[in-house]
Protein backbone atom coordinates (compact mmCIF):
# COMPACT_ATOMS: atom_id res chain seq x y z
CA UNK A 1 0.00 0.00 0.00
CA UNK A 2 1.22 3.10 -1.07
CA UNK A 3 0.54 5.94 1.58
CA UNK A 4 -2.08 8.78 0.64
CA UNK A 5 0.04 11.45 0.60
CA UNK A 6 2.56 9.57 -1.58
CA UNK A 7 -0.13 9.15 -4.41
CA UNK A 8 -1.65 12.90 -4.95
CA UNK A 9 -0.25 14.55 -8.58
CA UNK A 10 2.00 16.77 -5.90
CA UNK A 11 5.03 15.81 -4.90
CA UNK A 12 5.64 17.32 -1.43
CA UNK A 13 7.99 16.35 0.87
CA UNK A 14 7.14 15.14 4.31
CA UNK A 15 8.84 18.67 5.71
CA UNK A 16 6.07 20.62 3.49
CA UNK A 17 2.92 18.81 5.25
CA UNK A 18 1.36 20.08 8.60
CA UNK A 19 -1.55 17.92 9.98
CA UNK A 20 -3.29 19.97 12.83
CA UNK A 21 -5.38 18.09 15.37
CA UNK A 22 -8.23 20.24 17.04
CA UNK A 23 -9.68 19.45 20.56
CA UNK A 24 -13.27 19.16 18.69
CA UNK A 25 -15.77 16.39 19.30
CA UNK A 26 -17.45 17.38 15.71
CA UNK A 27 -16.67 15.31 12.83
CA UNK A 28 -14.61 17.54 10.61
CA UNK A 29 -11.15 18.09 8.39
CA UNK A 30 -9.96 20.84 6.01
CA UNK A 31 -7.40 21.70 3.91
CA UNK A 32 -5.65 25.18 4.20
CA UNK A 33 -3.63 24.19 0.92
CA UNK A 34 -0.04 24.30 1.37
CA UNK A 35 -0.11 20.92 2.36
CA UNK A 36 -1.95 22.03 5.69
CA UNK A 37 -4.42 20.14 6.73
CA UNK A 38 -6.57 19.70 10.17
CA UNK A 39 -8.48 17.08 11.80
CA UNK A 40 -10.74 17.07 14.59
CA UNK A 41 -10.08 14.92 17.59
CA UNK A 42 -13.68 13.71 17.10
CA UNK A 43 -13.20 12.49 13.35
CA UNK A 44 -9.70 10.67 15.07
CA UNK A 45 -11.85 9.25 17.95
CA UNK A 46 -14.88 8.24 15.81
CA UNK A 47 -13.54 6.72 12.60
CA UNK A 48 -12.27 3.59 11.91
CA UNK A 49 -9.02 3.39 9.53
CA UNK A 50 -11.15 2.98 6.54
CA UNK A 51 -13.40 5.65 7.32
CA UNK A 52 -10.42 8.47 7.85
CA UNK A 53 -8.69 6.93 5.08
CA UNK A 54 -11.55 8.11 2.98
CA UNK A 55 -11.70 11.66 4.87
CA UNK A 56 -8.76 12.43 4.16
CA UNK A 57 -8.26 10.96 0.62
CA UNK A 58 -10.41 14.21 0.29
CA UNK A 59 -8.67 16.49 1.51
CA UNK A 60 -5.52 15.46 0.21
CA UNK A 61 -7.66 15.81 -3.29
CA UNK A 62 -9.05 19.43 -2.35
CA UNK A 63 -5.20 20.08 -1.48
CA UNK A 64 -4.14 18.56 -4.87
CA UNK A 65 -6.80 20.49 -7.24
CA UNK A 66 -5.55 23.48 -5.71
CA UNK A 67 -9.10 24.53 -3.76
CA UNK A 68 -8.43 27.54 -2.25
CA UNK A 69 -10.22 26.19 1.22
CA UNK A 70 -9.37 29.50 3.72
CA UNK A 71 -9.55 27.07 6.43
CA UNK A 72 -7.93 28.52 9.66
CA UNK A 73 -7.96 27.83 13.47
CA UNK A 74 -8.76 30.69 15.54
CA UNK A 75 -7.43 30.95 18.89
CA UNK A 76 -4.05 29.06 18.72
CA UNK A 77 -1.48 31.51 18.17
CA UNK A 78 1.32 30.84 16.15
CA UNK A 79 1.65 26.58 17.45
CA UNK A 80 0.20 24.61 15.08
CA UNK A 81 0.36 21.24 16.82
CA UNK A 82 1.77 19.37 13.86
CA UNK A 83 1.29 15.68 13.77
CA UNK A 84 2.07 13.27 11.85
CA UNK A 85 -0.88 10.47 11.09
CA UNK A 86 0.11 6.50 10.56
CA UNK A 87 -2.40 6.28 7.83
CA UNK A 88 -1.05 8.71 5.67
CA UNK A 89 2.67 9.09 6.74
CA UNK A 90 3.69 6.27 8.01
CA UNK A 91 5.82 5.46 11.20
CA UNK A 92 4.93 8.55 12.94
CA UNK A 93 1.85 8.56 15.17
CA UNK A 94 1.93 11.31 18.08
CA UNK A 95 -0.76 13.53 18.15
CA UNK A 96 -1.20 16.47 20.18
CA UNK A 97 -4.43 17.87 19.79
CA UNK A 98 -4.62 22.15 20.22
CA UNK A 99 -7.21 24.19 21.25
CA UNK A 100 -9.22 26.23 18.87
CA UNK A 101 -11.96 26.63 16.19
CA UNK A 102 -11.74 25.68 12.86
CA UNK A 103 -12.97 28.23 10.20
CA UNK A 104 -13.27 27.31 7.29
CA UNK A 105 -15.83 28.24 3.99
CA UNK A 106 -18.26 25.86 2.46
CA UNK A 107 -16.66 24.41 -0.79
CA UNK A 108 -19.31 24.57 -3.83
CA UNK A 109 -21.14 22.00 -5.51
CA UNK A 110 -18.95 21.51 -8.17
CA UNK A 111 -15.23 21.78 -6.29
CA UNK A 112 -17.14 18.38 -3.97
CA UNK A 113 -17.69 16.07 -6.98
CA UNK A 114 -14.91 17.05 -8.69
CA UNK A 115 -12.68 16.78 -5.14
CA UNK A 116 -14.47 13.40 -4.39
CA UNK A 117 -13.48 11.86 -7.96
CA UNK A 118 -10.12 12.73 -7.29
CA UNK A 119 -10.16 11.08 -3.99
CA UNK A 120 -11.07 8.24 -5.59
CA UNK A 121 -8.36 8.34 -7.89
CA UNK A 122 -6.05 8.84 -5.22
CA UNK A 123 -6.90 5.78 -3.23
CA UNK A 124 -7.12 3.30 -6.70
CA UNK A 125 -3.49 4.41 -6.64
CA UNK A 126 -2.93 4.00 -3.44
CA UNK A 127 -4.34 0.39 -3.49
CA UNK A 128 -7.83 0.96 -2.43
CA UNK A 129 -11.24 0.42 -3.85
CA UNK A 130 -13.59 3.73 -4.59
CA UNK A 131 -16.38 2.13 -1.78
CA UNK A 132 -13.64 3.51 0.94
CA UNK A 133 -14.72 7.12 -0.42
CA UNK A 134 -18.13 5.73 -0.50
CA UNK A 135 -18.26 4.27 2.82
CA UNK A 136 -16.47 7.63 4.36
CA UNK A 137 -18.97 9.58 3.07
CA UNK A 138 -22.24 7.57 4.52
CA UNK A 139 -20.70 6.95 7.64
CA UNK A 140 -20.25 10.81 8.26
CA UNK A 141 -24.01 11.20 7.34
CA UNK A 142 -24.95 8.86 9.66
CA UNK A 143 -22.49 10.36 12.42
CA UNK A 144 -23.01 13.89 11.94
CA UNK A 145 -25.55 16.35 13.49
CA UNK A 146 -28.56 17.01 10.77
CA UNK A 147 -28.44 20.91 12.26
CA UNK A 148 -25.33 21.33 10.58
CA UNK A 149 -21.33 21.53 11.75
CA UNK A 150 -18.70 19.72 11.25
CA UNK A 151 -17.51 18.08 7.82
CA UNK A 152 -21.44 18.64 6.10
CA UNK A 153 -21.65 22.09 6.91
CA UNK A 154 -18.07 22.94 4.75
CA UNK A 155 -18.71 19.54 2.19
CA UNK A 156 -22.05 19.88 1.58
CA UNK A 157 -24.77 17.58 -1.00
CA UNK A 158 -23.74 14.54 0.28
CA UNK A 159 -26.39 12.58 -1.23
CA UNK A 160 -25.74 13.62 -4.30
CA UNK A 161 -22.12 13.18 -3.51
CA UNK A 162 -22.97 9.41 -3.15
CA UNK A 163 -24.74 9.07 -6.10
CA UNK A 164 -21.92 10.03 -8.16
CA UNK A 165 -19.78 8.44 -6.97
CA UNK A 166 -21.15 5.12 -7.38
CA UNK A 167 -21.36 5.69 -11.05
CA UNK A 168 -17.85 5.60 -11.41
CA UNK A 169 -15.68 2.50 -12.61
ZN1 LIG B 1 -14.72 18.62 0.43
Amino acid sequence: MVPLLRAGDRTRSLKEIRLGVLEDQNINAANAGGGEFYVTTGLLQKANDEQLRGILAHEIAHDDLGHVAKAQVLGTGLNLGVILLEQIIPGSSTITPIAGTLVARAYSRSEELEADQHAVEILQRAGYSKDVMIDALAWVMQSSPADGGGFLSTHPATQDRIASLRQLK
